[in-house]
């Protein structure tokens, strides 16, 4: 059936390598851990989980429920194996991370067409790969993936903007223009604020509570790319000559630009979801809610994607991958995992899933696939591999992700099960089409449950 290689053994590699010997690949699974580790991790086990022990929600109607099912139904590891580590913790898949990570382990060991490899690898493999090697890839790696692209320095940072949803923005508080009247005029949302508004903002941002860093976060960010509270914190004017400048944007309500302006920036081309401009913050995401809401056009704001700054590795992937994650550059070469620029433990481990899959139709003489775009996977891999690649940033999966439903129902809850079934069913039927096996479905409640904090 032929060798592959594949490189890391977290979230996405596990998947990965898991996937191709099940059908029959003979798999060289390189993982440096334990006699090279990252600053993060802290054991030897594959699909370690670094941080929190949650797979998040696991209601249909939350995107991550959602991909959690279509991953459960193409047969996926992680979530096999996650499951049956479950521990009690509400609506979330919430598991126990050293059995989970132990019996990941144990059964990419035991099988035979896996062979692991403990090394780093300090290259890109010939021959069939995925690289699934994560946000704290090793140097040299990192360094021949640069070569490879082509496109410059894997982004360092992570420094990303809160996302908020269309339909939660005031829009009789918001007006379109561009500064000065260049480009085009509906790419920005203008959220003025008066004097007394800003007062208000600038103080709250000042003293609202921040994440704490971890060890290994030094502080080189502050001279790429300053957090919103930093600036707050340099002086009462600094955000109003900084990212939310007035100039240029006439409010046509009073003819003269605002005191103080956010910009919002739409983040997709269905205007589904509109990113704060220069807003990226560590602000812990309680907070960012509270102090983001008290921007009059924002009261309501619900947040797609919180803003966060850490150490993170990714590809421009845009300019690197095809939705099959395929490198445009080399048919045979894949990537997988947060490397690829999602943003997740299940975002990871679908990846992973992807790539597998289609490298083994790669390697059966048959078309990788592009999943559609009305499924939470296809909706996540247009994402990484047809956004903007000089704005990209790292993405959870999200409904705004997908494509929007031609009626959708008044209702947000509704809009949210009606896209879920929708998704499901254009699973099945492009699984169907194109000879993909699916497991049966879990019957899964929706429910009205917000995300839980990671
Ligand atoms: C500090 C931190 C905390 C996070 N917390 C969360 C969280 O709480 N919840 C969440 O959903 N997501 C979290 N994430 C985001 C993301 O989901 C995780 O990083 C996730 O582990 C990514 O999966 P992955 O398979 O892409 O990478 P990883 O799980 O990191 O796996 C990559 C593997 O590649 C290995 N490797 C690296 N370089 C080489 C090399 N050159 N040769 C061989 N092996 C190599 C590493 O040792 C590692 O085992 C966090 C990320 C970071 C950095």
């Amino acid at each position: 059936m032929g060798d592959v290689t594949v490189i890391g053994g977290g979230l996405a590699g596990s998947e990965a390598a898991w996937q191709l010997a099940e059908r029959g690949h003979k798999v060289r699974l390189v993982e440096m851990r334990p006699s090279r580790s990252t600053p993060a991790h802290r054991t030897a086990e594959f699909a370690e989980l670094v941080c929190s022990n949650t797979f998040r929600s696991d209601a249909l109607d939350h995107p991550v429920g959602l991909l959690k099912e279509e991953m459960r139904r193409l047969g996926s590891l992680i979530i096999a194996v996650g499951e049956r580590h479950r521990i009690p913790g509400g609506t979330a898949l919430t598991l126990d991370r050293e059995d989970f990570s132990a019996d990941v382990t144990r059964m990419l060991q035991e099988h035979p067409l896996v062979e692991v490899v403990c090394e780093e690898a300090e290259g890109i493999p010939e021959g069939p790969a995925i690289i699934a090697t994560g946000p704290l890839t090793s140097a040299a790696l990192h360094d021949a993936i640069v070569a490879f692209s082509g496109q410059g320095e894997l982004a360092y940072w992570d420094a990303a903007s809160p996302i908020v949803t269309q339909e939660s923005i005031d829009w009789s508080r918001v007006y379109f223009a561009s500064r000065y009247g260049k480009g085009e005029p509906d790419a920005f949302a203008n959220c003025p604020m008066s004097e007394e508004e800003y007062k208000v903002f600038w103080q709250a941002l000042r003293a609202a509570e921040t994440h704490e860093r971890e060890a290994f976060e030094d502080e080189r960010y502050f001279e790429a790319c300053l957090p919103v509270e930093v600036l707050a914190g340099r002086g009462e004017d600094t955000l109003r000559f900084g990212p939310m400048r007035p100039v240029g944007l006439r409010d046509p309500k009073t003819g003269r630009p605002p005191y103080a302006v956010l910009q919002l920036r739409r983040e997709n081309a269905a205007g589904s979801l509109w990113n704060l401009v220069g807003c990226q913050t560590g602000l812990r995401f309680r907070e960012q809610q509270r102090v983001f809401r008290l921007i009059p056009a924002l009261g309501g704001a619900e947040f797609e994607r919180y803003g966060v700054i850490h150490r993170n590795t990714f590809l421009k992937s845009p300019a690197v991958l095809l939705p099959t994650l395929q490198a445009r550059l080399r048919p045979d070469l894949f990537f997988a995992g947060q490397i690829i620029g999602s943003e997740g433990y299940v975002e990871a481990a679908a990846g992973g899933l992807v790539a597998s899959l289609n490298l083994s139709r790669l390697l059966r003489g048959e078309e990788p696939l592009v999943w559609p775009a009305t499924t939470a996977i296809g909706g996540l891999m247009r994402y990484v591999s047809a956004s903007d690649p000089a704005a990209f940033q790292p993405m959870h999966v999200a409904f705004g992700l997908m494509d929007p439903l031609p009626d959708p129902p008044r209702r947000k809850e509704r809009r949210k099960v009606e896209m879920a079934e929708r998704a499901l069913r254009e699973l099945e039927t492009f699984a169907a089409l194109h000879g993909v096996m699916l497991q049966p479905g879990a019957a899964r409640p929706a429910h009205e449950g917000r995300e839980e904090a990671r």
